[in-house]
């Protein structure tokens, strides 16, 4: 069986305590000086089974490499696990096969050898050089070999076989030169001048494993420096004090290190993903890991330049533990080809070879139910006017009654709902798998009344629960939101609506806006003040279930930008009676925002939505003309393709890992503020860049002689707004990130 997440979390802790003790953040940058000091921690870690890493899954996979590289990368050890880790993938299969190999692992597990590596023509890098094997001799030069320092063997890729040898440092003809800079200790030029060898062939994916393998250490390590910046980043920022309060509580500062967070989050899932699938044997990992690749090069720069911001000038004295995490990041990121090699393997896999993003794995229950669900649609779901299978009218999006009628029949209006009040009880990987299908076709989600009935079902009286409950789950009732008035958007606590209690009736005054299709609705669930005197805004508030044929309400719609209506409500003495309102009087705001998380919550499943709309941009280059502009042979188009395959691959990360949470019935507060933020961002910048790809064709609309893809990119486009806008901003999201994910003062 292979190791369990107790285990690797014990593994990481107990290699935290070691360095600690060993390799003290104080001393780092004197010991990584002192080759001495390198073989005595190599030694340590030995003891501790790190020097067998890669020998046996059972003992250790790829994830358990990452841990342990992380936790290098967060001391500033620069002990030599990677040329390790390839050592043990190579040769442990082979042992007993030869007696050299035999006792080079024997030494290696002991901490006596230590391996150096350079990947020659299989660096990724074009100046990494080449080795070629001429005549039972390695001739050649390599540049960019890790740990030569300290090195007892050097590993290296040789061209024809491909060919990986293994040689002693003393082997007379091989000269080191070492190369300074980022790097410490540095990297070094590898010289071959006729040097006597046993090569081992290997295929030429191996090769390439092998390469991928070692860019996910390198990510691992740089990840593991990076966070560690940012921890203390995050501390200082709350001792640190000008202008007489810390300077965590500036809104800029904040919503640069949230930014930070998402990027170090998202980087992590991205790996761990790419580890668990390797430890699976599931093939997807190689797309997986170039994901991961390319999506951790500029964020985690990023996240290094914002750690130095964050210190000002404290922070870049070398005494200071900043600047070596700053080297160790763009060092590590920098090499075996980089982003552009990592994002150029997603635009091979997705253009040249016509893969799809890989399924998210959700589980036995939540693959079948995809299934099923996918199934179904394709029976239930035809939009009207399809042209072709990308064509997916978005005027249509959002209410369909026909549609959400069809839903309640099959159950799905309720899949989320316990079952004492019919509901499936679905879970949220279920309901994902759900969200996905509908939005991968463009089939319509409003309207379902989810935020309603959840609420309903915590807070609703026996007679509002028997009476809407099944009409909700029929898909016969559909509610309007009416939270936002023209002084209240972002700060709702200062609704000024009232709602003012007469006898057995509630009178209702005011105004709403921004309302989605107010005009189709049923009833209006409605959020009014009724303490005027309350001393926090938010305790004076309640929720009502408002008849939208009630007299004294008027509906005034005005079109959207995105093709649909949203409207302004004038409340003039409405009625209603006592029985409208939900739970307790001026208990709104818990309902509210509860509901609220939820909504957000679910906002980041619009990433089934922004990956949509990739893979009709990948189809699109795939099937331009390669003598065009755009084709999929333009380099610069590879490159935006893979970078934006590994950001939607973060994307999905993101929003699974709130899932999760909420799986563990743990609420995902700052989680889910990430996955929503990132996927609104997500969206608008897929709709910035399929126009960079695809030019003026990509802004005509549907019907237009020339336009691509039945004018959904421009659609979608002018879309995109509403998920940054909708279900709190994304500057919104930033706030609830710095206070609840980063535990930064309220600004
Ligand atoms: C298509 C669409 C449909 C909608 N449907 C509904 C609906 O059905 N029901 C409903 O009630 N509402 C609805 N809304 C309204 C939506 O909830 C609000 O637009 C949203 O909450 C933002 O409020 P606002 O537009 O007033 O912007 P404001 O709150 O005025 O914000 C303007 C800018 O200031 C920033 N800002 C505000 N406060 C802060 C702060 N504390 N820190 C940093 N930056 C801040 C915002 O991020 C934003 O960039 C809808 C909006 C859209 C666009």
């Amino acid at each position: 069986m292979l190791p369990s997440d107790e285990e690797r979390e014990m593994l990481r802790e107990s290699l935290r305590r070691l360095l600690e003790r060993l390799w003290p953040a104080e001393r780092a940058i004197a010991l990584a000086a002192d080759t001495q000091a390198i073989a005595s921690i190599w030694h340590a870690l030995a003891e501790q089974g790190v020097a067998s890493l890669g020998r046996d899954p059972l003992e250790g996979g790829l994830r358990e490499i990452t841990v342990a590289l992380e936790e290098l990368g967060r001391a500033g050890c620069p002990a030599p696990l990677v040329g390790a880790v390839l050592v043990n993938m190579v040769l442990s299969p082979l042992r007993s096969s030869s007696q050299e190999t035999d006792d080079l692992l024997d030494a290696l597990h002991r901490g006596d050898a230590t391996i150096a590596f350079a990947l020659g023509s299989f660096d990724g890098d074009p100046c990494a050089g080449t080795l070629r094997w001429n005549s039972d001799r390695l001739q050649g030069c390599v540049d960019f070999a890790e740990g030569c320092a300290t090195a007892t063997h050097v590993l290296v890729l040789a061209d024809q076989g491909p060919l990986l040898v293994v040689v002693p440092r003393g082997a007379p003809g091989l000269a080191i030169e070492e190369t300074p800079g980022l790097a410490i200790p540095p990297l070094a030029r590898l010289t071959f001048d006729c040097v006597a060898a046993v090569p081992l062939a290997i295929s030429q994916q191996l090769a390439e494993d092998l390469h991928q393998i070692a860019g996910l250490a390198l990510l691992a390590r740089s990840l593991g420096a990076a966070q560690r910046g940012f921890d203390m980043a995050v501390e200082y920022a709350k001792e640190r004090r000008q202008f007489g309060q810390p300077i965590g509580r500036f809104q800029a500062l904040q919503h640069k290190l949230a930014n930070a967070l998402m990027s170090l989050e998202a980087a992590r899932l991205l790996l761990n993903n790419a580890a668990r699938s390797y430890d699976f044997g599931m093939d997807n990992w190689r797309v997986l890991g170039a994901s991961a690749r390319a999506f951790a090069g500029p964020s985690l720069r990023r996240v290094a330049l914002e750690v130095h911001h964050t210190f000002g000038a404290v922070g870049y004295s070398e005494e200071h533990e900043a600047p070596r995490h700053f080297r160790r990041i763009h060092a590590d990121l920098a090499r075996l080809g980089g982003v552009r090699r990592a994002r150029e393997q997603l635009a091979q896999a997705l253009l040249d070879q016509g893969q799809a993003l890989p399924e998210q794995d959700l589980g036995t229950a939540g693959n079948a139910f995809r299934v099923e669900v996918r199934d179904w649609l394709k029976d239930n779901w035809v939009p009207e006017s399809r042209e072709d299978e990308i064509d997916r009218p978005y005027e249509e999006w959002g209410y369909d009654t026909r549609f959400t009628a069809l839903l309640g029949r099959k159950g799905w209006n309720s899949l989320s709902w316990p079952s004492a009040y019919g509901g499936e009880g679905r879970t949220p990987r279920e309901q994902l798998a759900f969200m996905e299908e509908i939005q991968r076709v463009g089939a319509p989600m409003g309207g379902r009344g989810d935020i309603q009935a959840h609420a309903l079902m915590s807070f609703g009286t026996p007679a509002q629960k028997a009476e809407f409950l099944p009409k909700l789950a029929r898909g016969e009732i559909t509610f309007c939101l009416g939270y936002s008035e023209p002084g209240s958007g972002s700060d709702l606590a200062s609704m000024q609506t009232t709602a003012e209690r007469d006898g057995d009736e509630w009178v209702i005054n005011g105004q709403k806006i921004w309302t989605t299709a107010a005009e189709k609705a049923d009833y209006m669930w409605l959020a009014a003040r009724t303490d005027r005197t309350a001393q926090r805004p938010h305790a004076g508030i309640s929720l009502f279930i408002v008849p939208m044929k009630t007299p004294g309400l008027t509906v005034r719609p005005s079109m959207a930008m995105y093709g649909h209506t949203f409207c302004q409500e004038f409340l003039d003495n409405v009625r209603v009676s006592a029985h409208a309102l939900v739970g307790e009087v001026n208990q709104g705001w818990t309902i509210l925002t509860s509901a609220l998380a939820t909504e957000r919550m679910m906002m980041g499943s619009f990433i089934a939505n922004a990956r949509a709309e990739f893979e009709c941009l990948v189809r699109c280059v795939r099937e331009v003309d390669d003598s065009l502009q755009s084709g999929r042979t333009d380099g610069a188009v590879r490159d935006r393709i893979g970078a934006l395959a590994a950001q939607v691959e973060a994307g999905r990360q993101l929003f699974m890992n709130s899932i999760e949470m909420a799986e563990k019935g743990k609420a995902p507060i700052h989680e889910a503020a990430m996955s929503k933020a990132y996927t609104g961002e997500l969206m608008e910048q897929l709709g910035q860049v399929s126009l960079d790809i695809l030019g003026a064709a990509a802004t005509l609309s549907k019907g237009a002689h020339g336009a691509v893809a039945a004018g959904w990119f421009e659609q979608l486009l002018r879309f995109s707004i509403v998920t940054v806008i909708g279900g709190g901003t994304a500057e919104i999201q930033r706030n609830l990130i710095a206070l609840h994910g980063l535990g930064l003062p309220r600004s």
